[in-house]
């Protein structure tokens, strides 16, 4: 499993303000984050254009000005308030202390969806080529599940290249 990607050294997490956002020259869409004293540029998809707005809290992970991930808010776990009787009790993860429980974690969320409560509504691979499978099927790992009740989405991410990540609820679209 060893990993010799050179690109990965240099991903970076952000979490900052969007201050300001612009289609450049090349009709890229651009993010500019302040976190702390200092500007962070982020090249962004169409849909994420439209989806932040000026002062929203973001967290970025980053290679150059490539975007890796996205999320609300910032990148340490908080505490969601929600009335939702089907969502409220699930499990929320700060890290993962290991690739097992990682994968036990995986599991978990596949129930989740097989018993039919949840949506997986975004993924990177299946469960089952985390469950079953040796290695890993790509460097970041993310899978979205929806609370079928409420939407509440919640966000699952592993960088198995600095082995961080977690799963948390994501900020509701209003
Ligand atoms: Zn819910």
């Amino acid at each position: 499993m060893k990993k010799t990607q050179f690109s990965l050294n240099k991903y970076t997490n952000h979490s900052g303000t969007l201050i300001k956002k612009y289609k450049n020259i090349f009709g890229q869409y651009v993010f500019v984050l302040r976190e702390n004293d200092s500007k962070v540029y982020v090249n962004v998809g169409k849909a994420l254009f439209d989806f932040y707005n000026i002062n929203d809290r973001i967290t970025v992970g980053k290679i150059g000005r490539r975007l890796i991930n996205i999320r609300p808010g910032e990148y340490f776990h908080k505490k969601r308030i929600s009335s939702c009787k089907n969502c409220r009790n699930i499990e929320l993860r700060k890290a993962w202390s290991s690739s097992d429980d990682y994968r036990e974690f995986i599991s978990y969320l596949k129930e989740l969806v097989n018993e039919n409560n949840f949506e997986l509504t975004e993924a990177t691979c299946s469960f089952d080529k985390i469950i079953n499978a040796d290695g890993w099927a790509s460097d970041i790992i993310t899978h979205v599940i929806c609370c079928k009740k409420c939407g509440q989405t919640f966000r699952c991410h592993a960088d198995t290249y600095h082995g961080i990540g977690g799963f948390d609820a994501e900020n509701q679209v209003k």
